[in-house]
């Protein structure tokens, strides 16, 4: 078994080493040059610390429920028509807290080492996404990681400087969270905080990696136990108002009791709201490149061969007779975006 990650005292560790609040900079990973950039279609763009994802709706495999995120809420906001692809503006924070072994981003981008990355503000973020031609400039910025929300001021800096340039309402801000630390409540000031619940064109979702605590701790290396947190953080955030959204991973190193397992995890959804798993979407992992190197060369995963994503299958089977038993129809026909869930307390 690979040592666990203590979560809370890392994740102290990387926020100290990745964010300078005074100066209003954060170590944003230098994506040129690094071993991400030869995963991309195309090269980095932004001075090499941005690159574009083609979010798509279709898995690849065409065997596992459509992603409707974040296409369904940027054309919501931008006012465009639902499609089948949507292209992002991407920049990653240089740190995460856990080592998902299906992580696309090197794990040397992950470390808040200052060679892999460069101290940047929101202003001069910015000034890069301006840069690229207008033409082929995404109409959607994703901050994500990294975990973003080891350096919480980063979203509320965007959206300042958003106003400041007149872009709120005509870009769309997205951002991602694994669902491990309070530090949004913790560092972020009460005006931040409300700016972040507010703001005119921001989505955010909260990503459950795994359906119990041993899938859990399986996929992230932290401890089991904070598989349970991640439901108390993702209310909580909720609970602000901003628009918020899941995503869930089903990799695990066994198929035992799969579909107890999945009710239990479903159960435990609809106890932060009713609706809320279909504000769910489960994410399917491939074994491509980077993941399928990194778990050969782990002994523990190794041996494991192909149960991760045989797991995987018989879980998505297990939550789509869920979700059918669970909701109508036409409640699973349902656009994400009109998926109704209480935000406000
Ligand atoms: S939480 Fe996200 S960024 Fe961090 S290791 Fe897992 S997949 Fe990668």
């Amino acid at each position: 078994m690979p040592k666990l990650i203590q979560t809370d005292a890392y994740s102290a560790h990387l926020r100290e080493r990745s964010v300078r609040r005074e100066e209003r900079r954060l170590q944003i990973a230098r994506i040129a040059g690094s071993e991400q950039e030869k995963d991309l279609t195309s090269p980095p763009n932004c001075g090499g610390f941005g690159r574009v994802r083609h979010f798509r709706r279709t898995s690849k495999s065409g065997l596992w429920p459509a992603n409707p995120l974040p296409i369904d809420p940027a054309a919501a906001n931008l006012g465009l028509e639902p499609s089948e692809e949507l292209r992002a503006q991407v920049f990653q924070n240089a740190a995460c807290n856990w080592r998902c072994w299906y992580c696309f981003v090197p794990f040397r981008l992950l470390d808040a080492q200052e060679d892999a990355g460069a101290w940047l503000s929101a202003d001069e973020l910015i000034d890069l996404y301006l840069s690229e031609p207008e033409q082929s400039r995404a109409r959607m910025l994703d901050l994500t990681g990294g975990q973003p929300d080891l350096v919480p001021e980063w979203v509320p800096w965007m959206m300042q400087a958003f106003r400041e340039r007149g872009l709120e309402g005509k870009v769309y801000l997205w951002s991602d969270d694994n669902l491990s630390t309070d530090y949004f409540w913790r560092y972020l000031t009460p005006a931040e905080q409300e700016l972040v619940a507010t703001f005119a064109g921001y989505g955010r979702v909260g990503c459950f990696k795994g359906f119990d605590e041993d899938s859990f701790s399986f996929n992230t290396q932290a401890e089991p136990q904070l598989f349970n947190r991640q439901f108390d953080l993702f209310e909580r955030m909720l609970r602000t108002g901003v628009d918020l959204y899941a995503y869930t991973t089903f990799t695990a190193r066994s198929s035992d009791g799969i579909e107890d397992k999945m009710a239990r995890f479903v159960d435990r959804l609809q106890k932060i709201d009713v609706n809320l798993p279909l504000r769910t979407v489960p994410l399917q992992v491939y074994p491509f490149k980077v993941v399928k190197e990194r778990l050969d060369s782990h002994a523990h995963h190794a041996k494991l061969g192909n149960t991760p994503f045989e797991a995987q299958q018989r879980a998505i089977e297990a939550w789509s007779r869920e979700l059918e038993r669970r909701f109508s129809n036409e409640m699973r026909q349902r656009r994400i975006t009109d998926v109704q869930v209480t935000k406000r307390s």
